[in-house]
Parts: C-alpha cells; sequence; structure tokens
C-alpha cells in the first residue's frame, strides 16, 4: 500500500519552514518534547468533565495530567486557578465573556483597527459583537492605547467587562492604569496577553496578574507550546467573587465544549516547565533584542514603523508613504523573496483588512532558531530591497480593477528575477539554523 500522500505533504511544510524565514509574530515552533506528546495516546481518550469529575471511565491518569499541566501554570504564573481546556484562544475568550455577561450586557475592547483581537467585541461578524453591546476603544495620535478616551466611553457606557490585549500593537500593555479606570466604573477585566505570554513570564513585559480579574492567552505565541489556550482566575478576581473560577470552568466545558484535547493538555504541561527554566528566560529576553534590531535597522533603511518602534516581539511597517494597500503586494512579494510575514491594516487604515497598508513583523519564531542580532540586520536588508522592488505596484483604486491587478501582480513577482535572487540568499542563511534550538 503507498503511504498516505498527507505524509509527503507534511515533510514539504517542514521544508518549507527549515528553507524560509518566517516572521508572523502569533507563530513559534513548538519543542521536540512538546511535538512527542502531541502525537502521543493522549488524543484516543474522551474526558469530559474535570479532573476527578469526570463523564467517561479510564481518566486515571488523564487526570494526573489535567492537575499537573493546572499546577505547572498557576505556579508559574502565580494564580490560585487555572483552567487550561479550552481549545484555543477564541473560545477562551468567549467562555470569559460568557461567564461574566448575560446576553445583551455591555462589554469593552480594543478595536480590530487598533490593534485588538477580534474576539474583543468587534461588530456585526463575531460572537462578542453580536451577544453583547460592545464598545470600542481606540489609539491617540500616537499609536498608542488612548486611555483618556478609555475612561470617558466607560463612564458614558457603564460596561461590565473591559478587556485589554491585542494582536498587533508594538508597546506594552498598562494593566495598571487600565485597571484604575475599571476600577471607577465596577468592571471586571480580562487581560488577552496571548502575543506576549512568553515575554510576561520571562519578566520582559508586565505581569497582569496583580491588576486584572482574569488572564486569557493562547499557548502557542511566544508561550511556545501547543495550540490551545488557558484561563487565569487571579486572587483578585477571587476575591471579589468565590466563585468566578467555577463560573470560568462550567463557561468552558459544559456551556460551550465538550471532551478536552489531553494531548494538548499535556503538552502545555511540558510547555510550563519549558518556560520555567533559565533559558528560556535568555529566550525572550532575545526575543526582545532581536526585535528591536529589527526595527531600528528597517528604519534606518527609511521604512516607517507604526508608532515609531517596538516595546515587545513585534512591529508594524507602515507603507503608506508609498501607497495606500501596498501590505499584500509587498507580503506576498517578501513571501516568494522566502520570508513570510502577513499584510495588516495599520492605524487608521485608508484601506481595508484584505487590501491593507501595513506589514506585520515579529521575531518569535526565528528567535527559537537560533537567530540573532546579525540575521536581524541582515533580514531588514532583503526587507527593504523587496520593497524598492514592489513599491511602484500602486493598487488602482477600482474594485474591480484591482482584482486583475493583483493577479497579474502576483504572477510577475513570482517570475521576479531580483526575488528570486533574494530567495537564494534567504535560503542559505535560514537552511544552516534548526527549527527549534535552546542556544
Ligand atoms: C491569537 C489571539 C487570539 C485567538 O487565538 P486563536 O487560537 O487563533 O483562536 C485571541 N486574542 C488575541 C489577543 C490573540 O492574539
Amino acid at each position: 500500500m503507498s503511504k498516505d500522500k498527507i505524509f509527503q505533504l507534511i515533510k514539504d511544510e517542514e521544508a518549507r519552514q527549515k528553507a524560509m524565514i518566517g516572521l508572523i509574530p502569533s507563530e513559534n515552533h513548538i519543542s521536540p518534547e512538546v511535538s512527542e506528546v502531541l502525537s502521543s495516546s493522549l488524543s484516543s481518550k474522551y474526558a469530559e468533565g474535570y479532573p476527578g469529575r469526570r463523564y467517561y471511565e479510564g481518566n486515571q491518569v488523564i487526570d494526573e495530567i489535567e492537575n499537573l499541566a493546572k499546577e505547572r501554570i498557576q505556579k508559574l504564573f502565580n494564580v490560585p486557578h487555572a483552567n487550561v481546556q479550552p481549545y484555543s484562544g477564541s473560545p477562551a475568550n468567549s467562555a470569559v465573556q460568557f461567564a461574566l455577561l448575560e446576553e445583551g450586557e455591555t462589554m469593552m475592547g480594543l478595536a480590530l483597527a487598533g490593534g485588538g483581537h477580534l474576539t474583543h467585541g468587534h461588530p456585526k461578524v463575531t460572537f462578542s459583537g453580536k451577544y453583547f453591546n460592545s464598545i470600542q476603544y481606540g489609539l491617540d495620535d500616537n499609536d498608542r492605547i488612548d486611555f483618556d478616551q478609555i475612561r470617558e466611553l466607560a463612564k458614558k457606557h457603564q460596561p461590565k467587562l473591559m478587556i485589554i490585549g491585542n494582536t498587533a500593537y508594538p508597546f506594552l500593555m498598562d494593566f495598571k492604569k487600565f485597571r484604575e479606570i475599571a476600577d471607577e466604573v465596577g468592571a471586571w477585566v480580562l487581560a488577552d496577553i496571548s502575543h506576549v505570554t512568553g515575554l510576561v513570564v520571562a519578566g520582559e513585559h508586565p505581569d497582569p496578574v496583580p491588576h486584572v480579574d482574569v488572564v486569557m492567552s493562547t499557548t502557542h505565541k511566544t508561550f511556545r507550546g501547543p495550540r490551545g489556550a488557558m484561563i487565569l482566575v487571579t486572587q483578585r478576581g477571587l476575591d471579589r467573587d468565590e466563585k468566578l473560577a467555577s463560573r470560568i470552568d462550567q463557561a468552558v466545558f459544559p456551556a460551550l465544549q465538550g471532551g478536552p484535547h489531553n494531548a494538548t493538555t499535556a503538552g502545555i504541561a511540558v510547555a510550563a516547565a519549558e518556560a520555567a527554566r533559565p533559558e528560556f528566560k535568555k529566550y525572550a529576553q532575545q526575543i526582545r533584542k532581536n526585535a528591536d534590531v529589527l526595527a531600528d535597522s528597517l528604519k534606518k533603511k527609511g521604512l516607517k514603523l507604526v508608532g515609531d518602534g517596538t516595546e515587545t516581539h513585534l512591529m508594524l511597517i507602515d507603507l503608506t508613504n508609498y501607497s495606500d494597500g501596498m501590505g499584500l503586494q509587498v507580503a506576498f512579494a517578501m513571501d516568494v523573496a522566502g520570508i513570510y510575514a502577513n499584510r495588516n491594516t495599520v492605524p487608521n487604515e485608508p484601506l481595508s483588512p484584505f487590501y491593507p497598508s501595513g506589514v506585520r513583523l515579529g521575531t518569535p519564531l526565528v528567535t527559537t532558531r537560533g537567530m540573532k542580532e546579525a540575521e536581524m540586520k541582515q533580514i531588514a536588508d532583503w526587507i527593504t530591497r523587496v520593497v524598492e522592488e514592489v513599491k511602484t505596484e500602486v493598487l488602482p483604486s477600482d474594485k474591480v480593477e484591482r482584482r486583475t491587478f493583483i493577479k497579474d501582480f502576483r504572477a510577475k513577482a513570482l517570475q521576479n528575477k531580483n526575488l528570486l535572487a533574494i530567495r537564494k540568499e534567504v535560503e542559505a542563511m535560514a537552511s544552516k539554523f534548526p527549527l527549534f534550538s535552546w542556544d
């Protein structure tokens, strides 16, 4: 019997990752140990419920695994309660909202256009925006979270839940200041630290735990674990409502989910142990150093960055000085040249999320591979050359013309000799680095 084509495709994907340079700030490479756990027999078990209270027999070992994952996470973040069952970040945010709000009640979150996440109440299309009364705040003139606006909106709308967190915001989150405003209106505070969890653990980003009631995080971004999520209940949250932990647990199961993904649970336990190692602290420090060098090098070469830089693992190139809606062309051309990132809106985006004017970059992937400052300078050089190559490919304003333009542009870029020459250089450098390295 010939082997399933899927296995060849997996090899192809691994080869792609090895030959290219990944700058998507929400991605990471997992350790061989986390990988081993994910393909284990733990996937073959149903375990609806929580340790000691399952709806299926045969969960003696799974109970121990989930308890160990919870204990390690609680210790790492210094919180009295953790739920490690959410399937991913989006359902985890839904669970917190479902636990704290009734239908139609008011919550506040950062708008997508300012770097917020869809699940923070984006209107019309999302569960959070349709089911609750969602108020969205934005950024000030310096592209920083606008606390004056937050206070004004909070006083006016009296939200029951206020969310701080983001997915395309290059600066540190001020949890303390946010909490002070929430206290003025008596709101619950959820910190969604999905992007920066690894930085928080290593002390490279402020810790939300002393200031908020609930923390949500994905486990697969800077935390470098399996695809999944966790919800942490702080002492502060429990002091306000002793039932908060059970409300959160019930919102995850049975309100929104069925059986937990046990292999993922075990992967979170392994990732938590890895994050407690001194090498992880060095990893997070290097993410930051790499981000600073990448940002400075891009700026020196004349590229504009949203907010003029970064305080985290990510940055946004603002391409509006060339033309509006250049994000797609630049991200596509970078991919042809061997560097994958994602196109992204910029604050006050003149066009749309499909034809945005920015590109989002981050350093978690390359840092996991062991790349350092010298490689960041080289990467900035390549990106600048790509931008030079396509900066005159201006998007037509007519919507129908746009589609043909993009099709033609893509076909041309795939044959572009200068982009393909950069790709050769990228591959030569990238292939020297393993996907995962502790040094
Ligand atoms: C990635 C992310 C999520 C959603 O996670 P998924 O696992 O993609 O569902 C939620 N919030 C923030 C801030 C994120 O960055």
